[in-house]
C-alpha cells in the first residue's frame, strides 16, 4: 500500500506520516528533508539556491548530511523551497521518491507532490493543511529552546513566503491531488491529527479502524 500525505509546512503531515507508517510496519520517507538537504548542501558550498546550476550540483550531498539536526531549522527550510522551484533539482531527487514509493509492500511518503507527481498511483492520498496562525505556532512551540531569537510574527511571515514559493512555481507545486482526502488540523492536537488520518485510511482501504 502506498500512501502520500502532502501538505504545507507545519500541518501536521510529518507527524501524521510517521504515525501511519507505524501504524501500518511500512518505511517513511520525509521527502522534504531531501530538498532541505540540497538548500543546505548548496549554502554550504558556497552556492547560491536561486541559481539552477549551482542547487542542481547541490543534489550530489553526502547521504550523512541528512542526519544533520540543522536540516530542521527555519532557515534550511527556507534555502530548500528555494532550490526545490527548479525543475531540474526536482528531476534529479524524483527516482529516488519514486523507488521509494514503489518498493514492494509499499511505504508512506510525505511532502509536496507525491500524490500528483511521484506517486499518482496511491493507493491513499491525504492532504494536511491548516491555517498559518496555526502552523506558525506549532513551528514556534517545537522551535522553543532551539532557535530562541526567532519571533512568532517572523516565523509567520517566513512560512507565508515559502507558501507562496510552494503553491505558485510552475513545476510540481503544491496542491491536494483530485482524489486527496483534505484534512485541516487547525484545530486538532496530534493525536486526534492522527486519528482523523488513521480513520480516513481505513475509510479508503475498506479496513476496520484499530482501537
Ligand atoms: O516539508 P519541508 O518543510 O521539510 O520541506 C522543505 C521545502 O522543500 C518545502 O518548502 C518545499 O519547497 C520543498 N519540498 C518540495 N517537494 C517535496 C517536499 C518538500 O518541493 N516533496
Amino acid at each position: 500500500m502506498i500512501i502520500a500525505v502532502d501538505g504545507p509546512t507545519a500541518s501536521g503531515k510529518g507527524t501524521i506520516a510517521k504515525a501511519l507508517a507505524k501504524h501500518f510496519g511500512l518505511p517513511h520517507l520525509d521527502t522534504g528533508l531531501l530538498y532541505r538537504a540540497v538548500g543546505y548542501q548548496c549554502a554550504l558550498s558556497g552556492g547560491d539556491p536561486d541559481d539552477p546550476a549551482d542547487a542542481l550540483a547541490a543534489c550530489e550531498f553526502p547521504d550523512e548530511l541528512l542526519a544533520n539536526p540543522e536540516l530542521r531549522s527555519e532557515a534550511t527550510g527556507g534555502l530548500a523551497s528555494r532550490a526545490s522551484i527548479h525543475p531540474a533539482v526536482r528531476q534529479a531527487l524524483f527516482e529516488r521518491q519514486r523507488a521509494f514509493a514503489h518498493q514492494p509492500g509499499g511505504a508512506v511518503l510525505d511532502g509536496r507532490d507525491i500524490g500528483t507527481v511521484i506517486a499518482p498511483d496511491a493507493d491513499v492520498k491525504l492532504f494536511i493543511t491548516a491555517t498559518i496562525q496555526a502552523r506558525a505556532m506549532r513551528r514556534w512551540l517545537e522551535m522553543q529552546g532551539r532557535e530562541l531569537d526567532l519571533e512568532l510574527r517572523e516565523i509567520e511571515a517566513d512560512i507565508a513566503a515559502r507558501d507562496q514559493r510552494d503553491i505558485h512555481r510552475a513545476d510540481a507545486p503544491l496542491r491536494a491531488a483530485e482524489d486527496a482526502l483534505v484534512i485541516d488540523t487547525s484545530e486538532l492536537d496530534r493525536d486526534a491529527a492522527v486519528a482523523a488520518a488513521l480513520d480516513a485510511v481505513n475509510a479508503i482501504t475498506g479496513q476496520q479502524s484499530c482501537p
